[in-house]
Order: C-alpha cells, then structure tokens, then sequence
C-alpha cells in the first residue's frame, strides 16, 4: 500500500485528540484540544456537541500539518471515543436539538429508579448485558424526547438523529450524510440486544423512543464512508470504530479470550476478552461487545473502579502530601511495606464486587509510626488492591484464567504500582512502550479494513514491551495483605447509611 499512514481520532470526555500513526504502530504526530464542561445543576454534565467536533477537526487538521505530510500520505481514519455521551439532531440542519448528555450525568437516575422497581432492569441485564443505570445512553435519549420543546414531534416525524460521539463524529466528517455507529458503542446505548445483534423493539417501546432515530450499526472495522473532501482536503476513507476501552483492548492486541487490559486512570477499566460467547455476570460487571470483525461479533466482561489515580490526586490536592503523582514512586519505596496502613478509598462508595453506594473512604491500622510513604504507598496499593477484586470476578464469570494483564493509562508508568498488582495477582503485568492505546486501537481497526495491516499477526508483531512485572511476593504475605485489605473494606461499607 502506497499510504504510510493512519490517522485516529480520540475524542474523550475533557479533550480530542488525534494521532498519526506508521506502519509500525508507533505515534509520529499528536495534538489536543481541551474543550468546555458544563455543570448546568448538580449531578448535570453536558458538552456542546458542535464545540466537541470544531475541536475534533481542529486537533485533525493540526496533526497533519505537524507531520508534515501530505493529506494523500494517509490511508484512513480511525475513530475512538467517549462512550455513552449522547447527541440528538435534527437531519434537516445538521444542527444538535440541545448540549450533549455526558455519561457522568445523573439526571436520568431517578427514571432508572423506576425501571428497577418495575423490575424492568432484568430484561435490560438480560438483553443488553448493562445494568439499569443513568450512566447509559438510552435514558439519556428518551429524556431528551421528554424535556427539549418539539423533539417529541420531530422524532416521530423521523426527522431527529441520535448517536453516541461516534456516530456525530462521522455524520460530520461525512459532510452530514452517514449515520451509523459500530457494535461496542451500540451495546454501550441499554438499547442494543447484544445476542440478536438488533435494536430492542420491546426496550425502545418502553423507552418511548422511534427506531427511525437509531443509526445503522455496523462492525468495528469496515469501510463505512469516506470524508468530505472539503473538511480535510481529501476523501478519506473512515473505516474503524469503537468505543475507548473496547478500542484499548483491541490497541493492547488482546485478541483471544482470557485477554485482559486495565487502564490506569483517574478510575480503572479493566476488560477481558471472551470471544464469541457473551459470558453473564454474577458480580454486576458487564458484558459488553467488544468489537465486530472479520464477519462477527466478540465479546468482553468489563468491571470499573471509580477511584484509582484519583486517589493520587487526591494525596496531592486535598492532603498536600506530595507535589506531583510521579513522586509517589520514590516515596513507596522509601518503607518496606505500608505499616499495616490501608486506605479504601470509597469516596463514592464502592463498585464490584461490594456494590456498596454507602461506603465511604477510610485510612485504617494507623499506628504511631506511621508516615508520609506508608500513607502514599496505601493510596498506591489501594488501587492495585481494587484491581485484584475485580479481576477476581472477571476470572469468576468468565471461567478464564487471568494469565497476563496489560496496562496502561497515566498510572501505569509507577513501577511500584505495577509490581505490587503482579503480586497481589499472581501474574504477569505487562507495560507497553506506546501507551496510546485507545488511539492506537481505533488506527488498527480501520487500518485492517482497508488492507493497511494484513491481519491481527501484523499487529502483534508491532507489539514492543516497555517492561514486564513478574510476581514475587511470598504466599504468605500476599494472604496478609489481602486479608487485611478484605477487613479494611469491611469497616468502610456502609458507612453513610443511616438506620
Ligand atoms: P484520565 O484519562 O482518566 O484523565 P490518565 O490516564 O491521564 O487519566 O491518568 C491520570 C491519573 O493517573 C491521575 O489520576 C494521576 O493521579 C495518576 N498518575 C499519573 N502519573 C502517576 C504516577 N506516576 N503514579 C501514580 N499515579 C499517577
């Protein structure tokens, strides 16, 4: 192929990025974009949907000018981004019907509330493998229908679009003709049946939302459309999509079951890999489609800590403890161990597999001794300590033997962090050097589409580990630690719970 590059889009929830990727999977030219927030009540978050894709071209434009490439020198476009967030506009003007709903937004709890004292939530676990939560984008969607003036009767009328970012973001490269979105974020939406791979006619009845709203859901690699020429000076092929954690799991090349990524950031995402077969939770994790390729559909459980490198950021804004995150490395080191020092830190309750919205954070086991490193290396193993939890779930409801983990995201780069999880799992931990993986997991996609890479075995060859963390903790001292850390979660449950 005469092309030598791919260009991604990774549009997240405070930035868009894009990146230029070479045939070797490595970052030639990066750029970024912040853009607004929007707090309009407590619990509310919204992006103007028009600020996001002005930034998104932006960042695409800038890249490309500095690589210094010609436009012709880029085979096709790849697109990550922030799941759920959702975007309802009109077909006639292009034009959003109101700011977009961001997944962090509550407003839709108390309806979700509903769902589960109808006891609708099991149809919606059953279906879409999601739980019935306002984090999801199809509450989202019908709120929209129920508050904005007129989109009701425009919706039914056929002449309203939804979509997650996605699905905007390639209406607008398309110069506003394609409406589409891919498998992973169509089962992110609690409107997608993800075993009969279709929109649920029985959940968009209860939702009160007309299927003609609905994008096309095509797979995660395929040429879908090509780009207005006038937006980026050439009709690029846009030919891979999907959400940001199902794309790091495909940029980490965690292609078979039992694979497994987690990402290291303000929270954790872990996701494993299971094939074929959408594998049930007992743990309120969810089963989620990982990506459609290659004529069908994988599968992935997927388990979330709300705060992990948060806890970090915590240490240095709120405490004063430390003045950058990377110090925390040193300061760990400093002690051979946290002197029984736990911090569980619940500051929004706890995820899976507690599941408790009343816990609260805590720092147990404090003794005389204890100092500035045993309190930062807690933080630090607190959040390798929640890890371990989840990934225990995941191994439990999938039936698969955890045999690596692969990171990434900001916290990854603390070594200290890293040995500590390979001990408390017991397995290898694995950091690779380009920790763009979300970018680099939609270039992949949609370089595989349009022949850039052969197959998945191009890409596992482009694999170059940074380093690898192998367990070395003695049996016993790990069955202290987690022990400890098991009572240390006990005392922080059910702490705001009034009786
Ligand atoms: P997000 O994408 O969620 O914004 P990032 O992947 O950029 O997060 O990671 C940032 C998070 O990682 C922050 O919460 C920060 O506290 C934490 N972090 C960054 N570097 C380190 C480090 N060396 N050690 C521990 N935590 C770190």
């Amino acid at each position: 192929m005469a092309q030598k590059y791919l260009l991604a889009l990774d549009q997240g929830t405070t930035s868009s990025r894009s990146i230029i990727f070479n045939h070797r999977g490595e970052v030639v030219a990066s750029c970024s974009e912040p853009f607004d927030q929007l707090y309009p009540k407590p619990g509310w978050v919204e992006h103007d949907a028009n600020q996001i894709w002005n930034s998104q071209l932006h960042t695409a434009r800038e890249v490309i000018r500095q690589a210094d490439l010609k436009i012709g020198d880029i085979a096709a476009i790849g697109i990550a981004n922030q799941r759920e967030t959702t975007v309802v506009w009109d077909r006639n003007s292009g034009e959003p019907v109101c700011n977009a709903i961001v997944w962090q937004c509550r407003r839709t709890a108390e309806y979700c509330d509903r769902l589960k004292a109808e006891k609708f939530d099991r149809a919606l676990k059953e279906k879409t493998g999601l739980v019935a939560d306002a984090y999801f984008s199809g509450t989202k969607a019908a709120w929209i229908l129920n508050h904005v003036p007129g989109a009701r009767e425009k919706a039914e009328k056929g002449s309203l679009a939804f979509g997650t970012i996605d699905s905007w973001l390639v209406y607008k490269l398309s110069g506003c003709r394609t409406h589409i979105t891919d498998y992973s974020n169509a089962s992110r939406t609690l409107l997608y049946n993800i075993h009969d791979l279709k929109w649920d006619t029985e959940i968009l009845r209860r939702f009160d939302i007309p299927a003609s709203m609905l994008p096309e859901v095509r797979p995660s690699s395929h040429v879908y459309t090509v780009a207005d020429p006038k937006i980026l000076g050439a009709a690029l092929p846009i030919s891979g999509m999907a959400g940001d954690q199902q794309a790091a799991l495909f940029g980490q090349c965690c292609f078979d079951p039992g694979m497994t990524k987690n990402t290291y950031g303000t929270g954790c995402f872990l996701l494993m890999n299971t094939g074929t077969e959408p594998k049930r939770s007992e743990s309120g994790l969810l089963t989620t489609i990982a990506w459609g390729i290659d004529g069908r559909v994988e599968y992935a459980l997927e388990g979330s800590i709300f705060i992990a490198g948060a806890v970090i950021q915590w240490l240095r804004d709120e405490l004063k403890l430390i003045d950058t995150a990377a110090e925390t490395e040193a300061l760990a080191a400093l002690v051979e161990d946290a002197n029984g020092v736990y911090i569980v830190p619940a500051f929004v309750g706890l995820g899976a597999p507690y599941w408790d919205p009343y816990a609260r954070g805590s720092i147990l086991g404090l003794t005389r001794g204890a100092n500035r490193s045993h309190i930062v290396r807690a933080a630090l193993e607190s959040i390798a300590f929640q890890t371990k939890d989840v990934a225990d779930c995941i191994s439990h409801d999938s039936g698969l033997t955890l045999s690596e983990l692969r990171i990434d995201g900001g916290a990854s780069a603390n070594n200290f962090l890293c040995q500590f999880q390979a001990d408390l799992l017991q397995t290898k931990v694995t950091r690779p050097k380009i920790l763009e993986t979300t970018a680099r997991g939609a270039a992949y996609l949609a370089g595989l589409a349009v022949g850039f890479w052969k197959g998945k075995e191009e890409l596992i060859r482009n694999v170059v580990v940074d380093r690898e963390f192998f367990p070395r903790m003695p049996l016993v001292q790990r069955q202290n630690l987690l022990r400890g850390w098991q009572r240390a979660v006990d005392r922080s449950r059910g702490w705001e719970r009034v009786d």
